[in-house]
């Protein structure tokens, strides 16, 4: 009868190690200073240079997800090695999932919900709305939950949809927590399963 504790140590160890490497996400972002310079979640947040580097932020914090995944790696080594094999090998599996998966970006995988061609695509569109060749008269740009738009003329400028931001979420500190959890920050809806960018004309 050794087989239950060892399922609820395997467990125990997996779920630790499954929270912990996204922590600096939920954690750190979500603090109240962090946040004052942008308008409360889900509210389209306006572009800005401050935005840009939120992005690049989320990026450095995403990436650093990846050092503290070594963590649970670690003591999960020396858990099978030393102490309770169970829990040790729980946390293994989990956090070498984690990295792996984290990997497969450097293969042609999933990009990571920030990028720094995202941080790119923002600037351009501020650089075009201080341009000449502006939608309108007094453009704002704002980042909606699917696209970029002028607040002013409603021209979609980007159709890019937005990420977690990590700005503190409408739906509470433990549900939206979980959120991320699930999601892992990324756009909850994707432009491109609806891609109305590019519609084919053949018909005509
Ligand atoms: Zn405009």
């Amino acid at each position: 009868m050794s087989l239950f504790p060892s399922v609820i140590f395997f467990c125990l160890g997996f779920l630790i190690s499954f929270i912990f490497p996204r922590l600096p996400i939920i954690l750190i972002t979500r603090v109240k200073g962090f946040n004052i310079a942008f308008p409360a979640h889900p509210e389209p947040i306006p572009l800005s240079p401050k935005l840009t580097q939120r992005v690049l932020h989320m990026r450095m914090i995403y990436w650093m997800g990846f050092v503290v995944a070594t963590i649970p790696l670690l003591f999960g080594l020396a858990s099978i090695k030393w102490g309770n094999a169970a829990f040790g090998f729980g946390l293994w599996i989990s956090s070498g999932w984690f990295i792996l998966s984290r990997m497969q970006t450097f293969v042609g995988g999933p990009k990571p919900p920030w990028t720094l061609e995202m941080a790119q695509r923002l600037q351009l569109v501020l650089d075009e709305a201080k341009s000449e060749s502006a939608c309108c008269n007094k453009p704002r740009p704002e980042w909606k939950m699917l696209f970029i738009s002028c607040d002013q003329c409603g021209k979609v400028l980007d159709e890019m949809p937005r990420p977690d931001l990590g700005r503190k979420r409408k739906d509470g500190f433990f549900a939206g927590g979980f959120r991320l959890l699930l999601t892992d920050g990324y756009p909850v809806i994707d432009n491109d399963s609806a891609d109305f960018g590019e519609i084919d004309d053949s018909e005509e």
